[in-house]
């Protein structure tokens, strides 16, 4: 059978279609345009490139409920409340199955990625915010409303910082990307990370990459930013590995480019902060292998994962 999945992210719709080893055979890219209709237009656009295929699923960023609505989402204009799903079905005039773009990431990184063969799953895109999708049991978790897996609203610290979700202190503005950008900028502003601040030309203007920059020269204060980081990110999937229980842990998203600087320090730190670290099989900590084409070939995959 040939599955198209098309991953509607903030800048792009990345569609795929995969095989029955979800294996790309093809793939389309175009602009994610602002507004409802206007999105439709260009799904329909990748769905003609993409054809022929025998189904299709999307993979959107933020809450998409069970019935196929777009609840919230944040990064794409004007299609809050949206049901995708349905309009999307008409507009094709066949079915079209919906999910989270992290769940679909999880899916893919399960069935054919670096989760494969495992039955209990946990996967974090770690990007500008903190995305997730669960595989418990050898099924991919839903929830009761579509809403399982939303990992980076835990709140870690009541009295951290502001989250665009309205409480503080939510996993998110310490562990992704842009927690590590915030990070290194708190040390910036506080006088360290002189190498960092000498690439980014302002305490200001640091950026991760700025960090990843300087630490993969061996600097030693950017090294220690991104050991803070990881250290973050750990606790957040000790959170998680306490709920869960999975035999492995994905980390994808944006930060997966830095697998040789962000995997050891995050093993470290999970491997402290685990609870009865001595007496039990510790899962897996592995970087995600299926890139950004994850939640493209996981929205492939959702026709057989929500039968
Ligand atoms: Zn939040």
């Amino acid at each position: 059978l040939l599955r198209a999945g098309v991953d509607i992210g903030g800048t792009k719709c990345l569609g795929v279609v995969v095989d029955d080893a979800g294996a790309v055979l093809r793939e389309e890219r175009l602009s994610t345009p602002a507004g409802a209709d206007a999105l439709l237009d260009v799904l329909d656009a990748v769905a003609v490139v993409l054809s022929p295929y025998d189904s299709f699923g999307v993979g959107a960023a933020g809450l998409v409920s069970i019935d196929g609505v777009w609840r919230a989402a944040p990064n794409v204009t004007g299609v809050w409340d949206f049901p995708v799903g349905a309009r999307l079905a008409a507009r094709l005039g066949h079915p079209v199955a919906v999910d989270n773009d992290a769940t679909c990431a999880a899916l893919a990184e399960w069935q054919a990625g670096a989760a494969f063969g495992a039955s209990d799953v946990v996967l974090v895109t770690l990007g500008t915010g903190i995305g997730g999708g669960i595989v418990s049991g050898g099924r991919l978790m839903r929830g009761a409303n579509g809403f399982a897996g939303e990992p980076g609203h835990m709140v870690v610290d009541p009295n951290g910082p502001p989250c665009v979700c309205g409480r503080r202190g939510c996993w998110e503005r310490y562990a992704s990307g842009s927690g590590l950008a915030r990070l290194a900028r708190e040390a910036a502003t506080g006088g360290r990370l002189a190498r960092v601040v000498a690439l980014a030309g302002d305490a200001e203007a640091v950026r991760g990459e700025h960090v990843q920059f300087a630490a993969r020269e061996g600097d030693h204060e950017a090294l220690l930013v991104i050991d803070q980081w990881a250290w973050w990110v750990a606790l957040g999937l000790v959170n998680l590995t306490n709920l869960l229980d999975p035999e492995v842990v994905v980390m994808g998203g944006g930060l997966s480019g830095a697998v040789d600087l962000v995997l050891a320090p995050v093993r470290r730190h999970f491997a402290d902060l685990l609870y009865a670290p001595g007496h039990r099989r510790h899962p897996r900590i592995e970087m995600a292998a299926l890139g950004e084409q994850a939640g493209a070939i996981g929205a492939a995959l959702l026709v057989e994962a929500h039968a």
